[in-house]
């Protein structure tokens, strides 16, 4: 790389680079502002029972809307946010903003329902994140069990004695805690013993093939066996047919969340698809 090669070296006015770190840094510029201008958004895709399609949760995903870009993907910014650090603004506003839509819910008279929101390593690092998770539950009134802190196996894999240390300060606050994207970090099943976790969310990897594919299908029922064994609750994520929920149910797994059900959506479509008072008669 030419950073490395020192600061004379004619890479560095190599076009498509300087192209690339141009970009890099505008995006970097425009995030910078996007939250004192209004532009993050979240968006809420359900996640449902599997057995009888009943709506238990829901995860908030979020948006950010460039004045130039338009949408961007959260997986072409939050790597940017983690990079600069803006993660740690971000992401207590995410957890702030859910817990509020939370609150409407339960105004609107909405049954009990999970609000899963993603957590990024490095604000997981923040030696004041339990503690920021302790006053934005207290701030909204949010009820800790019916939040759930989605994870990554890497995150735990770190500097295990700390991250434990972690997860019981947040577990003291009573959140949940899940584990996102399961099966794709370091499939290290040790700390899944050590670790007070609540539930595993299989990443859509594994569930894509399960209605085509034996191994697939034999790897998403290998991990149900495995959070049930252990008390967990199991999640699938990229359900997007009605072939791979009938093999998720036969194979006994709790939840599921996919394109099948819904995509994710702004609050008030939420709210239209999903009546918190339950249907209208
Ligand atoms: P994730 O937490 O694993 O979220 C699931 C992703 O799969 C979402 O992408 C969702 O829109 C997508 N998805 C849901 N159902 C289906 C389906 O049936 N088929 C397919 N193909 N995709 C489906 P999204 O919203 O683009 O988010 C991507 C990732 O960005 C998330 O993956 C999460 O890791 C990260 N992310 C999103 N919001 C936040 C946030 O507020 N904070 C942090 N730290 N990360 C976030
Ligand atoms: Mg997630
Ligand atoms: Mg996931
Ligand atoms: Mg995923």
């Amino acid at each position: 790389r030419a950073k490395d090669e020192g600061r004379n070296s004619f890479q560095l006015f190599e076009p498509a680079m300087n192209a690339r770190s141009l970009e890099r840094l505008a995006l970097e510029t425009a995030l910078h502002r996007a939250l004192p201008r209004d532009e993050l958004q979240l968006y809420f895709q359900p996640v449902m029972k599997a057995e009888e399609s009943e709506l238990i949760a829901v995860e908030a995903l979020l948006r950010w809307r460039h004045p130039d870009l338009g949408l961007v993907s959260p997986a072409d910014f939050i790597p940017l946010a983690e990079d600069t650090g803006l993660i740690v603004p971000i992401g207590e506003w995410v957890l702030r903003s859910a817990c509020e839509h939370h609150r409407r819910w339960c105004e609107a008279g909405g049954a009990p329902l999970h609000m899963m929101v993603n957590i990024s390593a490095r604000q997981f690092r923040e030696e004041g994140f339990a503690a920021m998770v302790a006053s934005v539950l207290a701030e909204t009134g949010m009820t800790p069990g019916e939040l759930t802190l989605e994870l990554t196996e890497s995150m735990l894999m770190d500097d295990t004695d700390r991250a434990l240390a972690r997860l019981d300060h947040l577990r003291a606050l009573g959140v949940c805690l899940a584990i996102d994207d399961f099966g794709t970090g370091y499939s290290s099943l040790a700390y899944l013993k050590r670790f007070p976790i609540d539930e595993l969310k299989i990443d859509r990897l594994f569930v894509r093939g399960i209605d085509r594919n034996t191994r697939d299908a034999a790897l998403v029922s290998a991990i149900v066996s495995l959070g049930h064994s252990l008390g967990l609750r199991v999640v699938a994520e990229g359900v997007e047919s009605a072939a791979h929920l009938a093999v998720l149910r036969r194979q006994g797994c709790d939840l599921a969340q996919g394109f099948l059900f819904s995509p994710p959506l702004p609050w008030d479509e939420f709210v239209a698809a999903y009546p918190p008072a339950g249907a209208a008669p």
